[in-house]
């Protein structure tokens, strides 16, 4: 039975040692944080607005990728106008990746990347090489929110959004990738070269081979150039087989 406080006061001033459980010792220690004398201010969960670390893309997997990108603000302009992000679409471990340049307003109101006009040409294009969006084809944009008026992403928005593509290429580690129009290929290269001089040649994109072609928008709108587009995708083929 626990000796009251009274009588273990009593016991000690005479003298005689006073055995404690060692449960009930605990319990007496004062918390930890007071016994350190930790501020206040430390001890308290951060207030609303406050930044608190977070880990690095390069570290998230797929879900807590998603998560990220739908939360993202870094683009104040785009995050304030976007209907939702748009992640990309299909098999995580897909053996191809098409990379477009960002949403339009029809993949602004679905969250789907090429479900457009644009997008049911590049659903033919897979078709005519045995593929299916979903089934090793996995398709992103190198921005996640709309450009207001489908006006090219700027510079500082495409680097703003390069850690999520880039961790989507690590997750994925396609056989190739696909650039589709000049506006991705120059992004991701970083080149100003005109898309004639980068097409026709096998590049690399985080030590995967990267070819580039027309964007299914510009061949809907030039189809003499669908020819062409079909002998990129064959030498992407090849580089896909060759790996
Ligand atoms: N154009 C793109 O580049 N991406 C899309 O998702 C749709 C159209």
């Amino acid at each position: 039975m626990p000796l009251s406080t009274r009588k273990r006061e009593v016991l000690h001033q005479i003298g005689i040692p006073v055995w404690v459980p060692r449960q009930s010792a605990l319990a007496q220690q004062p918390p930890i944080e007071d016994a350190m004398d930790v501020p206040a201010a430390l001890r308290q969960e951060p207030a609303a607005g406050v930044a608190v670390a977070q880990s690095p893309v390069a570290n998230l997997d797929w879900a807590g990728l998603g998560a990220r990108v739908a939360s993202c603000t870094a683009c104040a302009e785009l995050a304030q106008r976007r209907t939702q992000t748009v992640f990309g679409v299909g098999d995580p471990k897909a053996s191809w990746l098409f990379i477009g340049e960002a949403p339009g307003s029809e993949e602004d109101r679905r969250g789907e990347p090429f479900v457009g006009r644009a997008g049911r040409l590049l659903d033919n294009m897979l078709a005519a090489l045995g593929l299916r969006r979903g089934e090793d084809v996995y398709i992103a944009n190198v921005l996640k929110c709309r450009p207001p008026g489908n006006r090219d992403p700027l510079p500082a928005e495409a680097a703003a959004c390069r850690a999520f593509l880039d961790r989507q290429i690590d997750l994925i580690e396609p056989r190739v990738i696909v650039a589709l129009g000049r506006v991705a290929a120059q992004s991701l290269l970083r080149s100003d070269a005109p898309l004639g001089r980068l097409r026709g040649r096998e590049h690399g994109f985080r030590g995967v081979p990267l070819v580039v072609t027309y964007h299914p928008a510009y061949l809907l709108r030039s189809p003499a150039d669908k020819a062409r587009a079909w002998s990129d995708l064959l030498f992407a083929r090849a580089r896909a087989l060759s790996g």
